[in-house]
């Protein structure tokens, strides 16, 4: 039996332990920066499972490595999920994990505890089968991503100095091929005024007013944004504003603006800021916010709010042995796309130019919705996925 057929039947044999496991893991709530108890049960079921190596890092993600080879493969998963919404609209409970009618139920089924689940029986596959090639294949199941994508990488990268030679990305893509997506960043725009009193706004310099017109000025920016043929087109909303005075009987002497920025092909850091500061062209301070929360280990990694944005080109060798693995498990070829949302990889990729495929059970449409479930199906045939790339990447060498 050819190594292909190997992996699809104990994918199959599987099939249930996999669904198993992802009730299990549903059943324990698993909030960003409150993913101890997740981690803590995912590292048994990594032990059970054979891993030849599991540990836990500084910030709180767990590695799962499975092989001794020179090179480096890594697959990765977010463990990490938003909250609940509006219980009324659920017709079971989020956390129930309930398998029923070829389903698994619940909050972070399919973003993304359904990769998890599927990476723990890839890995014990490739155990089973004695793998020993050229890969030392790293699982990781990784913390704080739904708050802010990227910093679990950032730190298994410049910290823990896990540096792949290249990263499957396990979210949701109802088992197509993805190769990318749009970055994003935050911007805070400070505006100062000069407060008087109300009854005479001549005398002062009203902060709200300067940010008003800054406001039109951005809704005008957003039009003349960029497009790419692939990801699209950059974007820019302003979400949030502040103001003070001394009183609502007095004219404002500040006010903070809080602009979204989804960056296509091309766009950076840099260039997002010049254009905003160009764009407003009033007496303004544009600052990119830092993210300081503390991992649920205590670890402060702070980071800008910059998430850039990373594509591979649809003949790059990664994306082709990912499409040539996906056509074997599938019988057909995969649908080659991209994310509409944000991934681990802006870190990845993005930031430190390691290449990243997306390959994961599940449909996107219903991450972070009511009622999110995902197929038994797609967890059968991502475990044999990811079994089975690190042999495919061998060969096309
Ligand atoms: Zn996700």
């Amino acid at each position: 039996m050819n190594t292909t057929e190997q992996i699809k039947e104990k994918a199959a044999e599987y099939r249930d332990y996999t669904a198993e496991n992802l009730s299990r893991i549903v059943q324990i709530p698993s909030l960003s920066g409150e993913e101890e108890a997740v981690i803590a049960r995912l590292k048994t079921m990594l032990e059970e499972a054979g891993f030849d190596d599991v540990r836990i890092d500084g910030l709180g993600n767990l590695i799962g490595r499975v092989g001794y080879g020179p090179k480096t493969l890594a697959i990765d998963a977010h463990i990490d999920t938003v909250d609940t919404g509006d219980l009324a609209q659920w017709e079971t409970d989020p956390f129930s994990g309930l398998v029923r009618g070829g389903l698994v139920l619940g909050r972070g089924t399919v973003d993304q505890k359904g990769g998890a689940a599927s990476m723990i029986t890839g890995g014990r596959i490739l155990k089973e089968m004695g793998y020993d090639g050229e890969y030392s294949v790293y699982f990781t199941f990784t913390i704080m991503e739904e708050d802010c994508d990227g910093l679990c990488w950032k730190y298994l990268i410049e910290a823990e100095k896990l540096v792949p030679d290249c990263v499957v990305i396990t979210e949701p893509t109802n088992l197509g091929l993805y190769r990318g997506h749009r970055g994003r960043m935050e911007m805070e725009v400070h505006f100062s005024g000069r407060s008087a009193h109300g009854s005479a706004p001549e005398r002062g310099d009203n902060a709200i007013y300067k940010s008003c017109r800054a406001g039109l000025a951005i809704e005008a920016l957003h039009q003349r944004l960029k497009t790419d043929p692939f990801l699209g087109k950059g974007s820019i909303a302003v979400t949030y504003i502040a103001s003070q005075s001394p009183s609502l009987c007095a004219i404002p002497d500040g006010c903070m603006m809080h602009l979204d920025r989804r960056l296509t092909w091309g766009e950076t850091l840099e260039s997002a800021v010049q254009e905003v500061t160009a764009a407003i062209g009033e007496d303004a301070r544009v600052i990119v916010p830092l993210y300081d929360r503390p991992s649920y280990r205590g670890t402060v990694f702070a980071q800008d709010k910059y998430f850039p944005t990373w594509k591979l080109a649809e003949d790059h060798p990664f994306v082709r042995a990912g499409v040539k693995a996906a056509t074997l498990i599938l019988g057909e070829a995969p649908r080659v796309d991209k994310w509409v949302f944000s991934t681990n990889a802006v870190a990845i990729c993005g930031r430190h130019g390691i290449p990243c495929i997306g390959f994961g059970p599940g449909n996107e449409v219903l991450a972070h919705a009511p009622n999110e479930h995902i197929p038994v199906d797609h967890l059968q045939q991502a475990s044999a996925f990811y079994a089975l790339l690190p042999f495919v990447l061998e060969q096309s060498r």
